[in-house]
């Protein structure tokens, strides 16, 4: 095996864990992807993890391109990051009053993501997006909004359509248990198509509060935007007096320090944000232009609140991870090896005639099993997941660990070395091979 600490893939204890904990909680997780559900095969357990890798409960080591699913930018339990929380956890793990850390936290993020002059913090990418819908309805005094197909925004009733991700990888066009009322204020158009966009803006003139969207795709696979469709974009919103909102919940401090919005030079008017802002610990913000966030209570009258919002902990690993990303050569560095694995994985698959297409920006990539190109969701859902499947299986049974979903993009972080990459391609070669 190319990167186990073990010569043989047992998974005796994760096969015991996850059947006791099907018992205890819906499909055995606390959220669906992690069940291993559109690939088959059960999910292993982890023990630890630490830099690039992680360590299941039988032994077996892997090398992680999940990531906690984006956050872990510095590598898993980052010993800085540590020490920092260590020092923090002294002082107390919520305050529930301010803290000056929260400062030190929206001083950084406003000085470096183009569109954000104030922040709001919460727990998660679900809490940011919830926000920050609401205030797009506040400012404008409208209630439809635009997303696109394919793209997730967390899982609040008024996104859950079209929303990719989980969701499309378990074939579920909706949720049940939202109401219709909670949807039919969103709109729902094809990813890169202005002209669709343009449309809903004719048909629904001045009802329209907002647009959101990932600005590089990472919950229908990897996509990357037409550098028109977001230019159109821009320029839609402000003709309709509608709010433009990048969803950098994955995007934020990955695609580049200033996020997606920096690395496209394109500025809208709001911008949420998670993962990474939070160095693994649970945080979400939601920020903009002042103008639009002097509407949060209690400066203003949209409410919205949290009792662990900007605990100090999470804070806390939040700066270090900051401090840590903004070192030179960091998103040289992810850029570096992140093209090097996923043209690896290309070369690999071609050589072995299979039809792929894929990209990667910074350290965020993803491939499809489809000849391409993929612009949008309907592209997406060409790709063959079966194979997808079998090639999930046999890179996990070889020690790396990719995300068990054709519909999600893969991440490295600053701990991934070139022999690690060296060690993914080879076990490519050996599943590539065989599937
Ligand atoms: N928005 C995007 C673009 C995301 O990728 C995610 C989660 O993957 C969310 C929102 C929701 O974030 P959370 O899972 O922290 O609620």
């Amino acid at each position: 095996r190319a990167a186990a600490a073990v010569t043989e893939f047992v998974t005796t204890k994760s096969d015991k864990i996850f059947a006791e904990a099907q018992e205890l909680m819906p499909g055995g997780v606390s959220s669906p992807v992690r069940a291993f559900k559109s690939v088959g095969g059960g999910p292993v357990v982890f023990d630890h993890v630490k830099d690039a890798y992680a360590y299941d409960v039988d032994g077996n080591k892997y090398i992680d391109y999940v990531g906690t699913w984006g956050p872990a930018i510095c590598g898993h339990a980052n010993d800085e990051v540590n020490d920092a929380l260590k020092l923090a956890l002294e002082n107390g793990t919520s305050f529930g009053a301010p803290c000056e850390l929260e400062n030190v936290l929206a001083q950084k993020v406003i000085d470096a993501v183009p569109s954000v002059e104030m922040v709001r913090f919460c727990n998660s990418g679900t809490e940011a997006c919830m926000g920050a819908l609401r205030l797009m309805r506040a400012y404008t005094g409208r209630s439809k909004i635009i997303k696109f197909e394919g793209c997730y925004h967390g899982h609040a009733d008024p996104f859950l359509v079209q929303a990719g991700s989980g969701v499309a990888t378990l074939g579920l066009p909706d949720s049940p248990g939202v109401p219709d009322g909670a949807t039919s204020g969103t709109l729902c158009a094809p990813y890169n198509d202005a002209a669709a966009v343009a449309k809903l803006f004719a048909e629904h003139k001045d009802e329209i509060a907002g647009v959101i969207l990932e600005p590089v795709v990472g919950n229908s696979g990897f996509i990357i935007p037409d550098k028109e469709f977001l230019e159109e974009l821009r320029k839609l919103t402000t003709e309709n007096g509608a709010v433009l909102c990048f969803d950098e919940v994955m995007t934020g401090f990955r695609i580049a320090y200033g996020g997606a919005q920096q690395y496209h030079g394109i500025t809208p008017d709001m911008t949420t944000m998670g993962k990474v802002i939070g160095g693994g610990l649970p945080v979400g913000a939601y920020g903009g232009k002042k103008e639009i966030m002097q509407m949060v209570a209690p400066a203003g009258p949209m409410y919205q609140a949290g009792t662990l919002s900007g605990n100090p902990l999470a804070m806390t690993a939040g700066i270090k991870t900051l401090d840590i990303l903004s070192r030179e050569g960091s998103y040289e560095h992810l850029e570096k090896i992140t093209s090097r694995l996923i043209n690896g994985i290309l070369e690999i698959a071609k050589e072995n005639g299979h039809a792929v297409c894929g990209g990667s920006i910074s350290g965020m990539f993803g491939f499809f099993f489809c000849e391409g190109p993929v612009k949008n969701f309907q592209d997406a859902t060409a790709s063959d997941t079966d194979k997808f499947a079998r090639w999930h299986r046999g890179m996990l049974e070889q020690g790396v660990y990719l995300a068990p979903s054709q519909y999600e993009a893969g991440f490295t972080g600053l701990t991934h070395t070139e022999e690690d990459i060296d060690a993914t391609l080879a076990a490519a070669k050996i599943v590539m091979s065989n599937l």
